[in-house]
């Protein structure tokens, strides 16, 4: 199997590259300190049809192919943790969701905003209350005559603050069953959606989660994405794809921290040499790299899998799983190659590890990537 990139991949990944470079790492200090959203990045993400990579064209996107988000989160993770989840939550949760189950004139009227970044995107599924066990779900959305009434509360929403367009998934039925859920599309403008103010987190600072209160917030009929009572599912399929995102963002991670770690290897010198020369050092950094080359050839085949229309969920769990704990070590070890410094603020390492902690959290947890695992190797599905 080959995954050298083709001309437009290769083009993709050298624009990004250089535009992550010039524009993105020099602002992620920033970022982190002051806590702002990059909506200047995020804007020219947007111009450079990043937003809407593999939304087909005719819903304003540019119809690239899988391992093209992939290239595009792993350079954004090398550059900028938040500006990174910024974009994959948006692409590869919100628009995902409508382009895998919209209609026609839901695309029309939501994916191409969504696609052109003229609006950005946010997946509520978590609540106070629950997050890997989605059948706990309370959030109901109750028919009213021609519309949805929806009343709950999420938790946690990546930009649920600054999102013109929600997906949620609620409660259609009482009892807890796998037909109980529905998405909708949601307009964050709909009177009765209230996003509170950023959560005070650990890291990803520039990246905002909300917590969201729905108080009768009514939608059309229309509104209902897919089929009724099909949340769960569809929930599911949209978090497949997500866990490449993040897998490619903390592919980027773990090569950014990577990098900073060869970089102060070779200028920091105990007992008459440079650090790089110790035996120890060379060892970590041998791993390091190691890891984050495994991490990115799973990631690649489980994009490549998804792009070819093959069953792509256990791979994309393993790729999740193992990026995403890749991630969090080889940025444990960065620090621990730059000694002191690499716990001050002075050097990126540590944003780097506070960045990457989360990976193995959000879109299904490490357990539940392992449970998906088990459940496919043991039961064959
Ligand atoms: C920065 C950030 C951004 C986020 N963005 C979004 C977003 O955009 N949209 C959204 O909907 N959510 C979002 N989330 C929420 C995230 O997806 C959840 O936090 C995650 O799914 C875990 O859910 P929970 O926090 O409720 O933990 P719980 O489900 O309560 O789990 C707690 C612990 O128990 C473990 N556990 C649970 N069940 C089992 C089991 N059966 N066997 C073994 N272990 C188990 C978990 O792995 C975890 O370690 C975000 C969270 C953060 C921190």
């Amino acid at each position: 199997m080959d995954f050298a990139f083709n001309e437009e991949q290769q083009f993709l990944h050298d624009t990004l590259h250089d535009f992550v470079a010039k524009e993105v790492k020099p602002q992620a200090r920033h970022v982190d300190e002051t806590g702002e959203f990059p909506w200047d990045i995020i804007q020219k993400l947007g111009a450079m049809g990043m937003l809407g990579l593999n939304i087909p064209e005719a819903y304003g996107g540019a119809g690239a192919d899988e391992l093209s988000v992939a290239i595009f989160l792993e350079e954004l993770g090398r550059g900028c943790g938040s500006t990174g989840l910024i974009s994959e939550a948006h692409l590869c949760l919100a628009a995902a969701a409508i382009n895998l189950f919209g209609s026609e004139a839901q695309k029309q009227r939501y994916l191409t905003p969504l696609a052109r970044g003229k609006v950005l995107g946010a997946l509520g599924l978590t609540e106070p209350g629950t997050g890997s066990d989605l059948q706990g779900i309370r959030t109901t959305a109750r028919r009213d005559g021609d519309e949805w009434i929806i009343n709950g509360s999420k938790m946690w929403m990546t930009n649920g603050g600054v999102a013109g367009t929600a997906v949620l998934l609620c409660r259609t039925k009482a009892e807890r069953s796998s037909h109980s859920l529905s998405q909708f599309i949601v307009p964050t403008d709909t009177p009765g959606f209230q996003a509170g103010p950023p959560e005070k987190k650990m890291g990803l600072h520039g990246c905002w989660s909300h917590a969201v209160s729905l108080d009768d917030v009514r939608v059309p009929l229309d509104h209902l994405l897919g089929a009724e009572g099909k949340g769960l599912q569809q929930t599911l399929a949209v978090l497949d794809g997500g866990r490449i995102g993040i897998g490619a963002l903390s592919v980027g991670l773990g090569q950014a921290a990577l990098e900073e770690a060869i970089g102060y290897a070779r200028q920091r010198e105990t007992f008459g040499r440079p650090i790089a020369e110790h035996q120890a050092i060379q060892f970590k950094l041998a791993d390091m790299a190691t890891k984050v080359h495994i991490a990115r050839q799973a990631l690649y085949y489980a994009a490549w899998r998804k792009e070819q229309g093959l069953p792509f969920s256990k791979e994309g769990a393993m790729a999740k799983l193992f990026a995403t704990e890749m991630a969090e070590e080889v940025a444990y070890q960065a620090i621990q190659i730059h000694g002191g410094y690499g716990y001050s603020h002075e050097y990126p390492v540590e944003r780097i590890y506070r960045d990457a902690r989360l990976m193995t959290i959000g879109e299904g947890t490490s357990e539940v990537q392992r449970m998906v695992i088990a459940r496919r190797i043991i039961k064959g599905r």
